[in-house]
């Protein structure tokens, strides 16, 4: 079922075209286990085609449980044609793998997500094939970069970290004139804060394929690995399917199980660590120990034009996720940084985000790009993802640690 109808997501998800066995009608629909699924008989042996979703063939290519779950994300992100892997980088990884051959060279922005770099440093150059990452603030830069060979762009709204927020409609367009497939990041938007595949609402402009890491948002348990890749194009989501069959790449029922329990949660979850990841970032906005707010959505913050456009097109308050991060003051020691992370008491430390935890990282970004970003102002980076604790709570363990840790005379 993805037909679509003009309900909300939040509704879409929740009255969805499941049909439960006969006279068991229940909240959640029933999982299916197999390796091993039978046949009436040889001849419907050789006729089924694992390709085709109306049919089940062996547990690598697909159980009613995969096949709800796809469709289900589908309606999410405006998809047709959907897989599922085991982590987000595992679907970055086979939507490259898909598509790619020896000789073929791709653009990856240089605040992308740090382990699809290392991977086109290490499988795909191994493999032949070259990269070159590109200013993504800056769509002129992705232009002068595109050769004769690029076939594949990647793309991710906002930066990895750093947050920045890119024009990716403008990016796009680029990559329309030269009809290089794209492919978006969009664990952050998550299906939620803009239509990847309808960028303009009009139906002009969409993305080739999303990766979406449901580790964080779909999941929000921080307690499951699992990623998807969705397109609207049959051939693509065929190659897709090749692939992931060729490396024999599926997921177990038993995260297909969470990940639907989660599921219709999804838009209430996303939109309350947004409302509290802002209040925090706001109060950051006060404090003599911040140098910049980095939060799409909020003022000042870079990139929030391009978010506003994409992610508020109407005006109001828009979407972001509740993630955001910090600079801190570069005369304060890298100790003192360190300290404050280790004396929080809400916030643990800890990788990934959309969970019901707070967390908090210490990033080194010029370890982490080709030079240092001009709309960055120079300090310690330190990123927040919010959990469901109550943000007063969350601003009173910041208050407390920022006054024990990072009270210095601002020069
Ligand atoms: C977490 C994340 C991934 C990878 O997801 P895993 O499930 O941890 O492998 C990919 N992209 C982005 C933007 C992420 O935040």
């Amino acid at each position: 079922m993805t037909e679509k109808n003009n309900a909300h997501i939040s509704t879409q998800l929740i009255h969805h075209g499941y049909t439960p066995p006969a006279d068991f009608q229940a909240p959640q629909p029933g999982i299916f286990k197999a390796s091993t699924v039978f046949f009436p008989n040889v001849a419907a042996m050789r006729q089924r085609d694992w390709k085709d979703k109306s049919a089940y063939t062996y547990g690598t290519h697909g159980t009613p449980s995969s096949f709800t779950l796809e469709e289900r994300l589908c309606a999410l992100e405006g998809g047709k044609h959907c897989v599922l892997t085991p982590s987000g980088l595992t679907a970055l990884a086979v939507t490259s793998f898909a598509v790619l051959k020896t000789g073929d060279h791709i653009l990856l922005p240089d605040n992308s997500y740090g382990p699809n770099k290392v991977l086109a440093d290490g499988e795909l150059a191994a493999f032949g094939i070259s990269h070159t990452f590109y200013d993504a603030m800056n769509p002129q830069d992705l232009a002068s970069k595109i050769k004769s060979n690029t076939q594949l762009v990647w793309l991710e709204a906002p930066g990895s970290v750093s947050m920045e927020f890119p024009d990716l409609i403008g990016l796009m367009k680029v990559c329309q004139a030269h009809r290089v497939l794209t492919a978006l990041d969009n664990t952050w938007g998550a299906g939620l804060a803009f239509k990847p595949f309808d960028l303009l609402g009009d139906g002009s402009l969409s993305v080739d394929f999303t990766a979406h890491a449901l580790t964080k948002y779909p999941s929000g348990g921080g307690d499951v690995l699992m990623g998807s890749v969705m397109t609207c194009n049959h051939a693509l989501a065929l190659k897709l399917k090749m692939t992931m069959s060729r490396l024999g790449i599926c997921v177990g029922p038993n995260d297909i199980e969470s990940i639907l329990r989660s599921l219709p949660t999804i838009s209430l979850r996303y939109a309350a660590q947004d409302q509290s990841a802002r209040q925090l970032a706001q109060w950051w906005k006060g404090q003599k120990a911040c140098v910049q707010v980095l939060h799409p959505a909020i003022d000042g913050s870079p990139g929030h034009a391009h978010w506003q456009a994409l992610c508020a097109p109407q005006g109001g308050a828009g979407h972001a996720a509740g993630l955001f991060s910090v600079m801190l003051h570069p005369s304060l020691t890298q100790a003192q940084v360190d300290a404050f992370c280790d004396s929080l008491s809400l916030f643990k430390l800890g990788y990934s985000w959309g969970g019901p935890i707070s967390l908090v990282v210490p990033y080194n970004i010029a370890s982490m790009r080709s030079n240092w970003p001009s709309h960055l102002q120079q300090g310690h980076l330190v990123r927040f993802s919010t959990g469901f604790e109550d943000p007063q709570d969350l601003i009173h363990d910041l208050g407390k640690t920022v006054k024990q840790c990072l009270n210095f005379q601002a020069s």
